[in-house]
């Protein structure tokens, strides 16, 4: 398939599923399906954190997280393959990269167990998922998440993130604009119109197909 046909193939995808208020997530699931396990499972011991101080501290990282993807991109006029590439030119300090949640848990190894399948959490010095990965696209090898991502903003403005932390319930978004945002799991739920879109969304069956 030419690229151009993958790309409008892609744009038919997100707009369709967008504009009718279904889930986006399914399409990401299709490359994603642990995220969607992921947020389904109760664990034992929890994760996460719900404790608005853990927040704050993590939302202080992000900023400068973002502030370094901004100064990588201007110097290299791409975004980083992985974050772990910000340091230690953008980053001096390699534990940035690591919520300070997980950190008070001690072991950003065991804490990522969860997520290691994730393609965004390929980054095993980093407990954030990192968004605009270039991992290819299970299925799709010659476009990758970035492709995906990129496209979806075309559709959904910059308010898509680029760094995610499942260390906190809300889960915590940094917004390829710079803002910080709580949501869902599923990031896309904020977009949804109404709640019965969105139940709408979790009782098709393209949703539970594209999520086993
Ligand atoms: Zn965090």
């Amino acid at each position: 398939m030419a690229e151009n046909q993958i790309n409008s193939l892609l744009m038919k995808l997100i707009h369709a599923l967008f504009k009718s208020g279904l889930p986006v997530v399914a399409a990401g699931c299709l490359f994603n399906p642990l995220l969607c396990r992921a947020a389904e499972e109760t664990p034992t011991k929890p994760g996460y954190s719900t404790d608005p101080t853990d927040q704050e501290a993590c939302q202080r990282q992000l900023n400068v997280i973002y502030g370094a993807i901004q100064e990588y991109q201007r110097r290299n006029q791409r975004l980083p393959r992985w974050l772990s590439e910000l340091t230690p030119d953008f980053i001096h300090d390699p534990e940035t990269l690591i919520c300070p949640f997980v950190k008070k848990t001690g072991n950003l190894k065991k804490w990522r167990e969860d997520y290691v399948m994730i393609p965004v959490f390929g980054d095993s010095a980093s407990s954030y998922a990192y968004e605009f990965c270039t991992v290819p696209i299970q299925g799709l090898p010659s476009k990758t998440i970035r492709d995906y991502k990129r496209l979806q903003m075309e559709v959904m403005g910059f308010g898509v993130p680029i760094v995610r932390c499942f260390a906190h319930r809300p889960v915590l978004n940094l917004a390829f604009d710079g803002t910080i945002y709580e949501s869902p799991p599923e990031w896309e739920d904020n977009f949804v119109n109404s709640a019965e879109d969105r139940d709408l969304s979790r009782r098709t069956p393209e949703y539970r197909r594209s999520c086993i």
